[in-house]
């Protein structure tokens, strides 16, 4: 059922969700004020792995979605195709030699999808991208996906903001917490907890992992299944990698400045969650993760700690994205998902035009918070 079209709206969170959307809604011409409690691109968004893809399984819904979502960073690259901040250059995944093995049949999966997706043993990897020591490939081979990409999301972030901000949108960043005000089955705006209001009659809530929390007081349980994540970064490498890599032990992709990052899931596991809500790692797992990465590039490449990132990773309760309006609050709009790098453009852009039209769109409708009951 279509609701009012908005004209003024609030947007909280300075993450590719909040910043995209933002943009978004100021190209449509609606007045919008993007609220973060500190500096932009300070959470998930400052420290991804940011691999543009839809691989392995998930519902047809969703890999839809990311379907559209990596095709609006093939436009943004052809506007852009020099940017270092931004690669199609494909990705490359392997298996542990084990009985969690799945590489064929994510390969006839993704065939059948019709996604890009070639079976490479070892040896057919060097003609299709450089870089790699083959010898660390299993015997069951790789899956080389030539359409995938990566995005910086700090330099994206950067760039779209400064859009934002050109077309008149207005930019408040180091605001504390802000939450979100509420009359009779309404929103009225948002409020910081240093005092400031911002009235509207719309409110999208991008604040990644604190979604749920902020969601909880209109009555709306949405499932949180956000763990600890981290991402390594190395100091700049001469090397010739261009593919993102997943592999057993460790995922790497290139960065703009010659760097790598590195992330997998052991390491992840390994982070130390303090009682007071710090994090602690340790310097075992970056040494891990540096190791790891060392063995799966060409010639085995002594890498070096430049620094990392630590915190949540938002992911909703049942691993799908939770978009769109609110049941029951008019005006109240959330984002809350993982791959929140290959779903940032198509995000934004769809949440815009439901705020923009008053109508429910279509793409969102397998997303909805609602789902939660
Ligand atoms: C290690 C790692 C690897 C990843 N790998 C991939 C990948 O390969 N591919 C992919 O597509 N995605 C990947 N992701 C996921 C992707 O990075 C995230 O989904 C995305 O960055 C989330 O963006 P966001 O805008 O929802 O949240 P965030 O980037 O966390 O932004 C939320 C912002 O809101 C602010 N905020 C929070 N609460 C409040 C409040 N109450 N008031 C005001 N401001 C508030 C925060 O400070 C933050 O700036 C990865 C993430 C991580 C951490």
């Amino acid at each position: 059922m279509p609701t009012h079209p908005v004209s003024k709206v609030v947007v909280v969170g300075g993450g590719i969700f909040g910043v995209s959307s933002a943009v978004h809604l100021s190209r449509l011409g609606i007045e919008t004020i993007l609220i973060n409690d500190g500096p932009l691109a300070s959470g998930a968004s400052g420290r991804s792995l940011a691999w543009l893809n839809s691989a392995r399984m998930r519902s047809a819904e969703y890999h839809q979605l990311r379907m559209i979502g990596i095709d609006r960073y093939r436009t943004l690259s052809a506007k852009y195709p020099d940017a270092a901040w931004l690669r199609f250059d494909g990705g490359l995944t392997w298996d542990a030699d084990d009985a969690s093995n799945e590489i064929l049949e994510a390969l006839a999966h993704e065939k059948s999808l019709g996604y890009d997706a070639r079976h490479l043993l070892a040896g057919d990897i060097p003609s299709a991208t450089p870089g790699i020591a083959t010898s660390a490939v299993t015997r069951q081979g790789a899956i080389f996906n030539p359409g995938e990409g990566w995005v910086d999301l700090p330099s994206l972030i950067k760039l779209l903001v400064a859009e934002f901000v050109e077309r008149g949108g207005q930019l408040v960043t180091d605001a504390g917490r802000a939450t979100v005000t509420l009359a009779t089955g309404r929103t009225t705006g948002v409020a910081t907890e240093r005092g400031a209001t911002f009235a509207a009659d719309a409110v999208l809530l991008a604040t990644g992992s604190d979604v749920p929390r902020t969601v909880a007081q209109t009555g709306q349980h949405i499932p949180d299944g956000t763990p600890i994540a981290l991402l390594v970064r190395t100091k700049p490498v001469a090397l010739p990698l261009r593919a993102v890599l997943n592999t057993p032990r460790v995922a790497v992709r290139p960065t703009p400045d010659g760097a790598l990052v590195l992330d997998s899931a052991w390491s992840e596991e390994e982070v130390i969650v303090n009682p007071d809500g710090t994090y602690g790692v340790k310097a075992s797992t970056l040494q891990g993760l540096l190791d790891e990465a060392s063995k799966v590039l060409e010639g085995n490449p002594e890498l070096e700690l430049e620094s990392y990132g630590v915190g949540p990773k938002p992911i909703p309760g049942d691993g799908e994205p939770v978009f769109g309006r609110l049941k029951g609050t008019e005006g109240y709009y959330v984002a809350f998902s993982h791959s929140g790098a290959t779903l940032g453009l198509i995000a934004g852009e769809l949440h815009a035009d439901e705020m923009d039209t008053g109508n429910e769109h279509p793409l969102l409708a397998k997303f909805r918070p609602t789902r939660f009951g």
